[in-house]
């Protein structure tokens, strides 16, 4: 059985991971999106909404399970039988933020491949930092995050 974690904030969770999910679920059985929970940094949404919000995406997917996590990456892949971890690759940055931190990973547990996909040009601008801006001011999300999800956010937060 072939298990992928794919770790992120998720704040929130836009049409740009959610096409790395979609695309990755032709190549491994499970997919758990893991919310990396970090006490010290301040999300604009709660890690309930977070996990409301990808709930909502993927309630036709059963390959894919949302699962909260603290700690190491490599520690939760390893106490979850996962040997692959999935990242999104949008641009040369990415790359070079991505690359230091996938060699340690297999350092640490050799057995962990990392999974890279690169983003189609639909989502390749889309960031949780520019959809944060857009919906702290009223303007639309429509094209940055699923009709599911902002219909999700809409029930969490009516204006
Ligand atoms: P982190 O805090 O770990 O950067 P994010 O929630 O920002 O978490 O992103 C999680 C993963 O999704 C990362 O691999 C990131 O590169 C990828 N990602 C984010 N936005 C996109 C996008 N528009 N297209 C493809 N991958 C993306």
């Amino acid at each position: 059985m072939r298990k992928a974690l794919f770790p992120g904030s998720f704040d929130p969770f836009t049409l740009g991971h959610e096409e790395i999910v979609r695309r990755a679920t032709g190549l491994f059985d499970e997919i758990f999106i893991g919310i990396g929970v970090n006490s010290s940094k301040k999300t604009m949404f709660s890690l309930e909404e977070r996990t409301a919000l990808i709930e909502a995406a993927f309630a036709d997917e059963p390959k894919v399970k949302v699962t909260p996590f603290q700690g190491l990456t490599v520690d939760f892949a390893r106490e979850n039988g996962i040997d692959f971890l999935l990242r999104g690759l949008r641009n040369g940055a990415d790359l070079e933020y991505e690359k230091p931190i996938a060699l340690i990973n297999r350092q640490i547990s050799e057995n962990l491949e990392t999974v890279f996909l690169i983003s189609s040009g639909a989502t390749a601008h889309i960031s949780s930092t520019l959809v944060r801006e857009v919906y702290r001011y009223g303007a639309s999300l429509d094209g940055l995050l699923s009709p599911e999800v902002i219909a999700a956010i809409r029930k969490l937060r009516p204006e």
